[in-house]
């Protein structure tokens, strides 16, 4: 995988930083256990993975596709780095992002574009399109993304891989530099559905470092991955969301999703129609909610704990740096949520905004409540589209957003989601979303392996 790195990842750009030594010594270390005879630390054990520069690790930069972090090293390994290390997984390194994980194409990182391996024209998708980019050219078998409206998913629906965003609270966000707090989930990238279950059992699991860590089992998905693959979903409810289709979707999508639901008939699977009517509001209440969230997280990158500090001299004051370097520091669209979140939670203007959206929260996490006593499962495109040309969608921040209009209710309601591959559209890869009921991520498996 080194070698690969170093053979495609000067066009694809799916790597920020990348870790040979650290690599190779880990790949010893669990060959020295084989010859040793010990028993493997997991199932997973000696395998490669690329981490998004979203996480901390210990002794490398995690930068979040950011100036304002550039050279800052974290004291500590995030609770998901941790337990891949002690899984015996070998990290590669780390994966480009949009900038705090704002965007869907990666155009929004501070250190270039990543590209997307079926076109290097096209976007790989955001914000985690490192991850999914390094999976598509095979320069890592298993990546670490993070979701917060759809980006672990969307990546994975336009590079033709797996992509899961498990159920809030369920993987821990210690370590993890917050954008969202109430929405950010870290999840598993894979090839296959079967990888990603055995990714998802390393990294879940209660933790007390995080207060919103849930103290559960963790579902049982590399079980639900093995009855999946018997192929026979009778007895599945199978919902398709009426309000996730339709207009402003690509028609190649729209085919290759009707194939998938034929396919998950063929399958034994029981589809009905459902309605989610809330499902519209969705995308107007996450870009209230998620910018109020951050623009509370942001204001930590104030020039004096972390990273860059610019106009550090004698002649100006404290807050005249934190000023300057916040300018040069964060790029456009992180600046312009910043500003949407502050003006959002403003004394005058929190409950026709903020409040408004927060109920909208409650009526889409009611409208999966109700769709789920149809269904055992619901199902929609991943996306809208595949992916789209490099600079096509830059200059209009809401075509940027509308990438995220089938994942982001799932967020909202802090249930589990995924995307599995679901055929070509001219060419390009699209996704299938199947989303569960909050702590049954297992269902999803069932149905994606199925259908695999
Ligand atoms: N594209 C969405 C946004 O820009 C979602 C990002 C994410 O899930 N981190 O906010």
């Amino acid at each position: 995988h080194l070698d690969r790195i170093a053979e495609v990842d000067p066009a694809v750009h799916a790597f920020l930083h990348v870790d040979t030594e650290r690599a190779l010594n880990a790949a010893r270390a669990v060959d020295e256990d084989i010859a040793a005879g010990r028993e493997a630390a997991s199932p997973l054990a000696g395998v490669p993975i690329a981490v998004k520069d979203v996480l901390t690790m210990e002794g490398a930069p995690t930068t979040c596709g950011s100036r304002i972090l550039e050279g800052w090293q974290p004291p500590y390994d995030s609770t998901v780095v941790r337990k891949l290390l002690a899984a015996g997984m070998v990290i590669l390194g780390k994966t480009n992002m949009d900038e705090f994980a704002m965007g869907s194409s990666t155009e929004n990182s501070a250190f270039g574009t990543t590209r997307n391996p079926w076109d290097l024209d096209r976007i790989p998708g955001g914000s985690g399109g490192g991850s999914s980019a390094a999976l598509a050219a095979f320069e890592a078998p298993l990546a670490i993304g993070t979701d917060t409206g759809g980006s672990i998913r969307q990546p994975g629906s336009v590079t033709g891989t797996v992509g899961v965003k498990p159920t809030y609270g369920t993987v821990s966000r210690y370590g993890l530099v917050a954008f969202s707090s109430s929405l950010d989930q870290a999840g598993p990238c894979a090839r296959t559905v079967e990888d990603a279950a055995l990714l998802h059992e390393v990294i879940a699991g209660h933790d007390p470092m995080d207060s919103t860590s849930i103290d559960v089992p963790v579902p049982p998905v590399v079980a639900a991955v093995r009855e999946g693959k018997t192929g026979d979903l009778s007895g599945v409810r199978v919902g398709i969301v009426t309000e996730l289709g339709g207009e402003g979707y690509q028609e190649g999508v729209l085919s290759a999703f009707h194939e998938a639901v034929e396919q998950l008939r063929a399958l034994g699977a029981e589809i009905v129609e459902v309605s989610c009517p809330s499902f519209t509001l969705a995308l107007p209440a996450y870009y209230l909610i998620a910018p109020s969230e951050a623009s509370s997280n942001l204001a930590r990158f104030d020039a004096m704990r972390y990273g860059l500090r610019t106009g550090d001299d004698a002649t100006r004051s404290a807050e005249e740096v934190m000023s300057m370097t916040r300018e040069a520091g964060f790029g456009a669209e992180v600046k312009r949520r910043i500003m949407l979140g502050t003006y959002a939670l403003s004394a005058g203007y929190y409950d026709a905004y903020y409040g408004s959206a927060q109920k909208v929260r409650t009526l889409i996490t009611r409208d999966f409540e109700s769709a789920f006593q149809t269904a055992d499962v619901l199902i929609s495109p991943t996306t809208p589209t595949t992916a789209f040309r490099i600079g096509e969608r830059v200059d209009d921040p809401m075509a940027m957003y509308r990438a995220d209009l089938c994942t982001i209710p799932s967020n909202m309601a802090g249930n589990a989601a995924l995307s599995v591959p679901c055929g070509l559209a001219e060419g390009l890869p699209v996704g299938l979303q199947i989303m569960s009921p909050a702590l049954q991520d297992h269902r999803g498996y069932r149905v994606a392996a199925a259908y695999e």
